[in-house]
């Protein structure tokens, strides 16, 4: 039973961070370790409200308030066995989730929301501190095998489902670390990378087997691993990123987001990036063009690296200071958000469009960047608006690097085209309810299915997935054991 007068006598308390100031010479992590007076305080603030949205706002309906009341209670090894029952990878999440959570939190209404990501975070953390994230092996060993191409989140939780079950399971990944997104997206301020080792070594003892440096759809033929495994997984994310074709795009210093982060991470890895291939922007002046986490995440690089200025380009109207009444609880409200990079330093534009690219004519260099201010209007009868260009209002930025942060249009299709697979409308995998593509034996999952999307919402579907792939191994079982043994006449 919660505390039912908690939430009256406690306030929100989030994490505790470093200075902005300060954390910039780090990439280290910059939350500090919570008291745990203070995790008590917050864990004793959930209600027990009777129909906790909190549910259904996390996409993996972890068990919020079960959890919150095992550790006002300090129990925390039952805490993390609740939390462990719905989600594989806590100790990611409690990093680096938006929380949708919080935002349908019954609190929410008219009060600050349980800080659950935080409560959420420690309890993972005391599990690793404590050892009690231990290889639980399937007791049962199956006779099938699975290949999942892909170690990004969605890939790793259906892994690891799938060999808790007694299934053998290789995964096929490209890059030279697992992780996808996690590892080579995500910066390591917000995500130690050390987490995925650990995940790493704790699957291997389960017996997923990790075949890193292998390009499905290049070297192997994906139709090969129909042959070689019962099933197939496709979790290969949404990679290929937006352009913004746009005169002077081909100038030296304009670079997509994930390449330059791509870096910073391989770097922070102990790899070393050859000079000319190197971005960097120490002493620059950049621009980040993109006002999503992606922009964000540069900006926090950015500082780090020591860049001069950083000035980040938004297109839309600047979001209200109040949530939007588009989007009342528990909905995750609409509204001005300034993230952790952001609070490092920067300064924010809103409303403009980037109209080109102005070069050195001798170096081949960007100097700067032209933009032109847009009108947003009131919206139109359908509830969209859109930005008018507000004549004589063009301006020139000064800059040394461009950072292209405008999203990303889905997945790589050499993969779709190998296996025949249906499209949806916006060009990522089509799937029914368990995952399957429309080739049986198939399965998709993660931003490959989705469009790019959160880490969440990649574990969600990776548990979809595993258990779609079980039903279908199940049905495959039964039909073989049926032309084995038909039933006499
Ligand atoms: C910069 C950045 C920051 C982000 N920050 C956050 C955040 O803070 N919080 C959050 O919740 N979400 C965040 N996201 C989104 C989140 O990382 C993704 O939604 C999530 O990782 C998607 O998981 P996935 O498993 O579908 O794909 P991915 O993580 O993209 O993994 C796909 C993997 O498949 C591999 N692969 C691709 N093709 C092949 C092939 N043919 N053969 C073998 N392997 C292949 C790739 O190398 C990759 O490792 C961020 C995304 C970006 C780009
Ligand atoms: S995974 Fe995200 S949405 Fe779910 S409880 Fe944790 S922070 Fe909230």
């Amino acid at each position: 039973m919660a505390d039912p007068s908690g939430f009256l006598k406690y306030g929100r308390e989030g994490e505790l961070k470093r200075d902005p100031r300060e954390r910039v010479d780090s990439y280290d992590e910059f939350v500090l370790p919570t008291p745990p007076d203070r995790m008590h305080r917050q864990a004793s603030r959930c209600m027990d409200c009777g129909v906790p949205f909190c549910h259904t706002g996390c996409p993996i309906h972890n068990l919020i308030p079960e959890w919150n009341d095992l550790v006002r209670r300090e129990r925390w090894d039952e805490a993390f066995e609740r939390l462990d029952a719905t989600n594989n990878f806590p100790e990611i999440t409690g990093r680096v989730c938006p929380a949708p959570c919080e935002s349908a939190c019954v609190l929410s209404i008219d009060r600050q929301p349980v800080a659950i990501k935080l409560i959420e975070r420690n309890i993972a953390d005391r599990a690793i501190e404590e050892g009690w994230i231990r290889p639980r092996p399937s007791r049962q060993r199956r006779e099938e095998s699975v290949a999942i191409i892909g170690s990004g989140p969605a890939g790793l939780t259906a892994a690891q489902q799938l060999a808790r079950a007694g299934v053998q399971v290789t995964v096929f990944e490209r890059d030279d670390r697992i992780g996808g997104l996690m590892m080579y997206g995500i910066p390591d301020f917000k995500l130690d990378k050390r987490l995925l080792t650990m995940r790493r070594e704790q699957m291997e003892a389960e017996g997923v087997v990790f075949r890193t440096g292998v390009d499905i759809g290049e070297g192997v033929n994906a139709n090969d691993l129909l042959g070689e495994f019962d099933a197939v997984l496709i979790a290969v994310g949404a990679p290929r990123p937006r352009d913004l074709p746009v005169p002077g795009r081909h100038l030296l210093g304009i670079h997509q987001a994930m390449d330059y982060l791509t870096q910073q991470n391989r770097r922070v890895q102990g790899d070393w990036i050859e000079e000319p291939r190197s971005i960097e922007a120490a002493d620059q002046r950049v621009i980040v063009i993109g006002d999503g986490d992606t922009g964000s995440d540069c900006i926090g690089t950015a500082n780090r690296q020591g860049a001069r200025q950083i000035v980040q380009f938004g297109r839309k109207a600047t979001p209200p200071s109040t949530p939007d009444p588009t989007t009342p609880w528990p909905e995750v409200p609409f509204r001005l958000e300034t993230s952790e990079s952001q609070e490092e330093g920067c300064e924010r534009v809103w409303s403009v469009r980037t109209k080109r690219f102005l070069g050195d004519a001798e170096s081949g260099r960007v100097i700067a960047v032209e933009t032109v201010d847009l009108d947003w209007g009131p919206p139109d009868a359908n509830g969209r608006r859109v930005g008018r260009e507000v004549p004589g209002s063009e301006r020139r930025w000064d800059a040394d690097l461009v950072l292209l942060a405008v999203g990303f249009v889905g997945p790589a299709d050499t993969l779709m085209k190998q296996f025949g697979l249906q499209a949806t409308d916006v060009g990522t995998i089509q799937v029914d309810a368990d995952g399957q593509t429309s080739r049986p034996g198939v399965f998709a999952a993660g931003d490959c299915m989705r469009g790019a999307s959160l880490v969440v919402w990649a574990i969600r579907d990776g548990r979809v997935a595993a258990d779609g792939i079980l039903r279908y191994l199940d049905g495959q079982r039964a039909g073989r054991e049926r032309h084995a043994h038909p039933r006499p006449a």
